[in-house]
């Protein structure tokens, strides 16, 4: 049997973690099985509906690269892919039911529901559709809901993430197939399309569990043969106390593009987000992905979303690149000033800068000073916990001794600087967190560097003494 799994979203607005993970997740089972993957477009409520969505999604799947075999831009064999395309489809497979008798046109009025609803309240007893089933239903005309008449039983089914489930037959109702405006509701039309595609495995969220009994029972009135199903587990906030909620981080996931992370960076974390191989691994690449994804191993509690995490792991994703792969992606994200700069020297500058880029947002921040003279920000002195207890005059006398070593510098490299570094350390008896952290603020006014003597290297001498004079002028004549 060939494996078929679908990521079915609905166009409602972007996609964030969670979404993409229930896409990634069917991707992998595909791609791990040398299966297929579809994409299926579920517009069918045209309410929730928001313009832009479809290109989203599609956006955010080839951002992680989750490529389609069928589907709603590739096309395919049970196009179309769209569901709001389908509905002679869903109306065909409604005929089915209402000839077996087990769908009938729900002849109530939103009020007459209610009615229903506050006298099972009174009667302190559960509302139910199908104690109000109409007793000579009217032929249905397409301008009432078509209603499911369910057969109420106990069901027990497996779900490879969450094991057997069990529930009774007090959560069977009759529920909407075909709502009042033509359109189907997710209940029905996802059924129908996973018949009509093939589909053999249903992944998704968990709101979706407390009504497969429902499915179950519309399953077996179709006939339909059962596709295996996997709920995936909630994603959590970071403390892992309450569902990931917009406030924690539940975001558009292009969003972290635009911050500086890297598509192979999310693959691994959402890939992560409650699965793992079986051993300590936290970082994948999207082949270790493909080879070592299985259902089995996606686990049942919720999954923290960590942003700690993810930061670490767009370093690593960071330091793995070539310098010229890192090249080709930083393009869009140097200051302004290295728009003119020596091609060479800017590789030069991101070999140095690599290593502390965690995201590629932080290289201005990281390279600036390279390009154009730094602006003096004495609270970068003031606000540094060592540097904060010197005297101005003794601050002044560690910035002289560093410039005369520097001076006699016949050659500039970062051994050279190194060995006069650890000499001034000597001289001026100072540690060298403060007297490496000083010449760094005083030469590159940046809270972050590339290590000092690579720093100054790269910066050069003429530009490290120039701008040391230009900190002990400014001090001074404070
Ligand atoms: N259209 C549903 C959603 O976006 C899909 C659920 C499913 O995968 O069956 O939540």
């Amino acid at each position: 049997m060939k494996i078929r799994t679908r990521f079915a979203p609905s166009p409602t607005g972007f996609m964030h973690v969670g979404n993409l993970r229930t896409g990634l997740f069917a991707w992998l089972t595909a791609r791990n099985a040398g299966g297929e993957f579809i994409l299926r477009l579920e517009d069918t409520d045209k309410n929730r509906e928001v313009e832009g969505s479809a290109n989203h999604i599609l956006e955010c799947l080839d951002m992680l690269g989750l490529n389609r075999d069928e589907g709603l831009d590739v096309g395919g064999p049970y196009a179309p892919y769209k569901q709001s395309e389908r509905l002679h489809i869903y109306r065909a497979w409604a005929q089915k039911l209402i000839d077996s008798g087990r769908a009938y046109a729900d002849p109530y009025t939103a009020e007459e529901v209610q009615a229903f609803r506050e006298q099972a309240q009174q009667e302190k007893k559960a509302f139910l559709y199908r104690n109000h089933r109409p007793e000579n239903p009217r032929a249905w005309d397409g301008t009432t809901p078509l209603r499911f008449k369910a057969d109420p039983k106990s069901y027990t089914w497996h779900d490879e993430v969450m094991g057997e489930l069990h529930t009774g037959p007090e959560v069977i109702d009759d529920f909407i197939l075909i709502k009042s405006d033509g359109y189907p509701t997710y209940n029905f039309a996802h059924i129908v399309d996973d018949a009509e595609m093939q589909i053999t495995h249903v992944i998704r969220g968990q709101e979706f569990i407390s009504s497969t009994p429902n499915y179950l029972n519309l399953y077996e009135a179709l006939g339909l043969e059962l596709p295996i199903f996997a709920t995936m587990p909630h994603i959590m906030n970071e403390q892992g106390n309450k569902k990931l909620g917009k406030r924690d981080g539940a975001k558009d996931v292009l969003s972290y593009i635009e911050e500086g992370y890297l598509p192979e960076t999310l693959l691994s974390f959402i890939a992560t987000l409650g699965w793992n191989d079986g051993t300590e691994q936290e970082v994948f690449t999207r082949q270790e992905l493909i080879d070592s994804f299985s259902l089995s191993r996606v686990q049942k509690s919720g999954a923290r979303f960590d942003e700690k995490r993810l930061l670490w792991m767009n370093g690593q994703f960071i330091r793995a690149l070539s310098n010229d792969d890192l090249y080709k992606r930083v393009a869009s994200y140097w200051p302004a000033s290295a728009e003119s700069a020596d091609e060479n020297y800017k590789h030069s500058v991101l070999a140095l800068a690599k290593d502390r880029l965690k995201t590629l947002h932080d290289l201005p921040t990281l390279t600036t000073y390279f390009f154009e003279e730094p602006v003096l920000d004495m609270d970068l002195i003031t606000g540094n916990k060592q540097l904060k207890k010197l005297a101005t005059p003794d601050i002044i006398a560690m910035l002289q001794s560093a410039m005369d070593t520097f001076d006699d510098l016949s050659i500039w490299t970062p051994e050279a600087i190194q060995e006069s570094l650890n000499n001034l350390l000597d001289t001026t008896g100072q540690k060298p967190g403060v007297l490496f952290s000083l010449v760094r603020i005083a030469t590159t006014w940046s809270p972050f560097s590339p290590q000092l003597n690579d720093t100054l290297a790269l910066m050069g001498k003429e530009k490290t003494l120039k701008r040391l004079e230009n900190t002990i002028q400014h001090l001074s004549e404070a």
